[in-house]
């Protein structure tokens, strides 16, 4: 008796999205899975790789530390990778002085040369909160009601027009909501259970996950509708994990996105500034930070260093697309993208598709979240699978 041949899977990327999806289904069931993806190497934006000229392990389109609360998130990642702990410590460099970030009782008792203990720190904030707004409706109301004017002005108002390239009325309260504020000492940039950052980098940990017999991983592979020639002999399904507007070709406008570039810093120094991350709020400073990345890997020796300065700006066609702004007017183009992808298995020319990850569904998301929802997706493709019914085409719901 002759076995049915084991269905062959694509995957469209190969960040953390892409691949724990392709390993998951591996090991979900019989199958196999390729994963394209249109770069050089494997990880997408957490791609790591060790400078030639220093040996530094260069978190190549920007610093990535990891940290999440989620359990079998931490767990999952420390199946393919040795973590080491590493806590952020952002330092800011103002025109009123070097501060910690986020604010935390040192930034404040040094900000206004008091020593207050945490409860006298936190009646003062409290009294320099803007009294008359109750519920914030954007970045800099929610800044204002918590900080007051001064704190918000050096430390947030131009960094968030650099980062964002928009006034903060433009964006929402939940951009600041990722800070914390602290009425004690505690300067760690997260507030999360687990961190850390691979030992060997994230594209090793990366390409482990894609290390097995049923995976094949396709590079330098461009995905693109319009010349792709879907056959179900060549593969059942496919998850794209790219952006949503460039799998449609753009047809209903592009979705906004900010994008960074890095400058590397000339030094022949062996410690540039003393610290992985150092902010630059002020507006009349180009960049938005400079990362130092020997000061990632502090387990490592380097009589080098390596820097970059960090430049915020619009994404233009091209250019690789980081921060989902997600305005009124993404969010409507947003809408009509998900319900293309929804009708695409049915349209002409469509085929069975699923759309998973950051770019796919155009949100702001860390890392962590990034896996959690890859996993979770995962299980309802394999049981869709089991079951003979269509998989889910995109992990989550819009509002
Ligand atoms: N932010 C700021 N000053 C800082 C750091 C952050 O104004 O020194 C603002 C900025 O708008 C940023 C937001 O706070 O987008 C969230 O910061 P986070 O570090 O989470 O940004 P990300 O991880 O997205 O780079």
């Amino acid at each position: 008796m002759t076995s049915l041949p084991k269905p062959r899977f694509l995957v469209i990327g190969s960040g953390f999205s892409g691949t724990v999806l392709a390993r998951q289904l591996v090991e979900g069931m019989e199958c196999f899975v390729e994963v394209w993806d249109e770069r050089s190497h494997v990880a997408g934006n957490c791609h790591t790789e060790r400078d030639a000229a220093t040996g530094v392990m260069v978190h190549k389109y920007g610093p990535h530390i990891f940290n999440t609360d989620n359990e079998q998130v931490w767990k999952y990642v420390h199946r393919f990778g040795d973590f080491r702990p590493f806590v952020n410590r952002v330092k800011a460099c103002t025109s009123r002085g070097m501060f910690s970030m986020p604010i935390n009782l040192l930034t404040i008792n040094q900000f206004f040369g008091k020593t207050m203990n945490p409860d006298e720190a936190r009646n003062f904030i409290a009294s320099l909160g803007d009294k008359t707004i109750n519920e914030p409706k954007n970045f800099e109301e929610q800044a204002l009601k918590m900080l007051g004017r001064e704190l918000y002005e050096t430390f947030f108002k131009g960094y968030t027009i650099k980062q964002w390239g928009c006034h903060p009325t433009d964006l929402p309260a939940s951009v600041l909501k990722r800070l914390p504020i602290r009425f004690n000492y505690d300067d760690n940039y997260y507030e999360k259970k687990y961190q850390g950052i691979p030992a060997e980098g994230y594209t090793e940990v990366i390409r482990r996950i894609l290390d097995h017999p049923n995976i094949t991983v396709r590079l330098g592979e461009k995905f693109d509708v319009s010349s792709f020639h879907f056959s179900l002999s060549a593969f059942s399904y496919i998850f794209y994990t790219g952006p949503l507007d460039a799998f449609f070709g753009y047809s209903e406008g592009r979705l906004g996105y900010r994008t960074v570039t890095f400058e590397h810093v000339e030094t022949d120094s062996s410690d540039y500034q003393g610290n992985a991350v150092i902010n630059y709020p002020d507006l009349d400073t180009p960049f938005t930070r400079i990362h130092e990345h020997k000061h990632f890997t502090p387990w490592e020796k380097h009589d080098k260093t390596v820097a970059f300065r960090e430049y915020s700006k619009e994404t233009e066609p091209g250019d690789i697309p980081y921060y989902p702004k997600r305005l009124a007017t993404d969010q409507a183009l947003l809408k009509k993208y998900r319900s293309l992808g929804e009708e695409f298995s049915i349209s002409p020319g469509g085929f069975p598709v699923s759309f998973l990850g950051r770019l796919a569904t155009y949100r702001y998301m860390d890392m962590e979240a990034v896996i959690n929802e890859a996993i979770v997706f995962s299980e309802n493709v394999l049981q869709s699978f089991r079951e003979k019914t269509a998989p889910p085409v995109f992990p989550n719901h819009e509002r």
